[in-house]
């Protein structure tokens, strides 16, 4: 077997940090070198700062403290997505991580509820998940810390700052070997069988390697503009094409949670850090000038600016393959899907984790990269679907934009899903693990899908044991997180930030 000796990432994104960084990892001491090419002049796209729990996974296998990660980058905690105006005006729901309740013998717990919910009882399903009464009351406590009792089954993620990431993963990917090389690539050489030789900066110096990762961002220099792989596009079923994006002063306490909140032609989100927030209003320019767009976000943040607004124009949809010859894209240079279920970090690190599952050697295998292309579709579709969910279930009509999407053709795979869930609450397992059961139970719920019936199974239990859990529990776990700490406590107790200097 002949290693790789060379691998060359170009794009010091988010992308291109994590890629170096998992690469430095499991190659400090191997045969293969990483050089990571990035431009200082063109810069980052500057937002991605909402994340699912995989990306503490991430951090935990790159073998990062988790408390010093979150000070050194001014993290703070999630809990899920509150969703506001949906379905409807008024309306709220919250997707959030970890389960909610527990399961009775072999039932589900979501399918006991349904059976209480058809006898009348007035519970919601959020008011037995512990993340959504955490998120919901301000309180936060790392279900690690609080085994035995009714928050152990919550999860978490984090509100990044992505340069502070970017800076902090950069570090580790430099301490342990990765050549940082700064400079505008002009033009890319390819082999005489089609892969990539090198690329030439502006000032002549070249960066050649066996293999190519590209995280070059939009632009896609490797995979798209070079190896012109064809681009899906999925704009007929997700219909927002740009994003106006602010940082503002924090005012208040932080919510451990994202705001999705959807607006008359997209939706807004607000994400606390503990120096700042971020938000930034996702729309269709069908419907809405630039100028519109920011004037309506200035009109909603609170705070004072910190910086922007930036306008962001993106494209949904991905790459054909995002493996071709020796070329991999990972991050937006291999496709995007709109950020409401804060998915794009998490395909990055899924991204770099199948890589190293299917790594090549120098003959770069095709075997191999139609396995990886293989999963990763699946992966960007089960998301792509995903979203669509958010929208294609609104009763909302009250602009074009939303009478829009009553047109849109959602793809046969969601219609499946839907008519499964509908039947009995059956979900269709997916090859990945990101959106699990709970997830796209609370979507259904508060999106009003329910199925029409529960699973005849539940029936062996006696109602009278069913209706005591949905009594006993929920009161119970709002006790409990009542005497949780806030948010803020937790932050300002376990893992304060250093102040904050803007010029840093
Ligand atoms: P970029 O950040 O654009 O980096 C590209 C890199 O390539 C830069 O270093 C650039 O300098 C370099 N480069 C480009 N051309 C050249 C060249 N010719 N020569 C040298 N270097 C070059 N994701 C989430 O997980 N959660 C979120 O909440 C979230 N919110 C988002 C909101 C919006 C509006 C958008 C558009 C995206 C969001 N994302 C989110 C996605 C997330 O921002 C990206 O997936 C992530 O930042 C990775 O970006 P990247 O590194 O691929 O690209």
């Amino acid at each position: 077997m002949a290693h790789l000796n060379k691998i060359v990432i170009v794009g010091g994104g988010s992308a291109g940090w994590i890629c170096a960084a998992m690469l430095s990892h499991y190659f400090q001491n191997g045969p293969t070198q990483v050089e990571l090419v990035e431009s200082e002049e063109i810069g980052t796209i500057g937002v991605g700062e909402s994340t699912i729990p995989p990306f503490l996974q991430l951090i935990r296998t790159l073998g990062i403290n988790e408390q010093e990660f979150i000070q050194e980058t001014q993290a703070a905690f999630k809990l899920g997505i509150r969703f506001e105006n949906w379905r409807a005006k008024g309306d709220v729901y919250y997707h959030p991580f970890g389960q909610i309740g527990g399961p009775l013998e072999v039932n589900e717990f979501y399918q006991c509820w349904l059976r209480a919910k058809q006898n009348g009882h007035p519970s919601g399903l959020q008011d037995f998940a512990p993340a959504t009464v955490m998120a919901d009351a301000g309180k936060f406590m790392l279900p690690s810390k609080a085994q035995r009792t009714m928050i152990a089954n919550a999860n978490y993620a984090l509100h990044i700052d992505a340069r502070l990431v970017a800076l902090y993963l950069r570090r580790f990917a430099e301490a342990r070997g990765v050549k940082r090389t700064e400079g505008v690539v002009t033009d890319v050489v390819t082999r005489p069988d089609g892969g990539i030789a090198k690329v030439i900066l502006r000032d002549g110096r070249e960066a050649a390697g066996d293999f190519f990762i590209d995280c070059s961002g939009f632009r896609s220099l490797l995979i798209g503009k070079t190896l012109g792989e064809p681009f899906r596009d999925w704009t007929d079923v997700l219909l927002c094409d740009r994003a106006v994006a602010l940082q503002t002063e924090n005012v208040g306490a932080p919510h451990p949670y994202t705001l999705a909140q959807a607006q008359d032609f997209g939706w807004r989100w607000r994400i606390p850090l503990q120096h700042r927030s971020g938000n930034g209003y996702v729309f269709c320019s069908k419907y809405l000038s630039d100028d519109e767009a920011v004037a309506a976000l200035v009109g909603q943040v609170q705070g004072e600016t910190v910086l922007g607004p930036t306008i962001i124009p993106f494209k949904t949809g991905m790459r054909q393959r995002l493996w071709v010859r020796n070329c991999v894209a990972i991050g937006l240079a291999g496709g995007f899907i709109e950020p409401l279920e804060s998915t794009a970090l998490h395909l990055i690190y899924k991204g770099m984790d199948y890589l190293l599952r299917f790594f090549p050697d120098l003959d770069a295998d095709p075997t191999l990269a139609a396995e990886y292309n293989r999963r990763m579709t699946v992966d960007y579709e089960e998301i792509r679907d995903f979203i669509v969910l958010h929208y294609a279930t609104t009763k909302r009509d009250d602009t074009p934009f939303w009478r829009a999407y009553q047109q849109v053709e959602i793809p046969e795979s969601l219609r499946e899903r839907i008519a499964l869930f509908k039947a009995a609450g059956v979900l269709r397992d997916g090859v990945d693990d990101m959106f699990r059961a709970p997830s796209w139970q609370s979507v259904m719920e508060g999106m009003g899908v329910r199925p029409d019936r529960y699973q005849q199974l539940v029936d062996r239990i006696p109602l009278s044991v069913i209706m005591n859990l949905m009594d006993k529990s929920a009161p119970m776990l709002a006790d409990f997180v009542a005497t949780l700490p806030s948010h803020e406590e937790f932050l300002r107790t376990h893992c304060p930030a250093a102040p904050f200097k803007r010029s840093a």
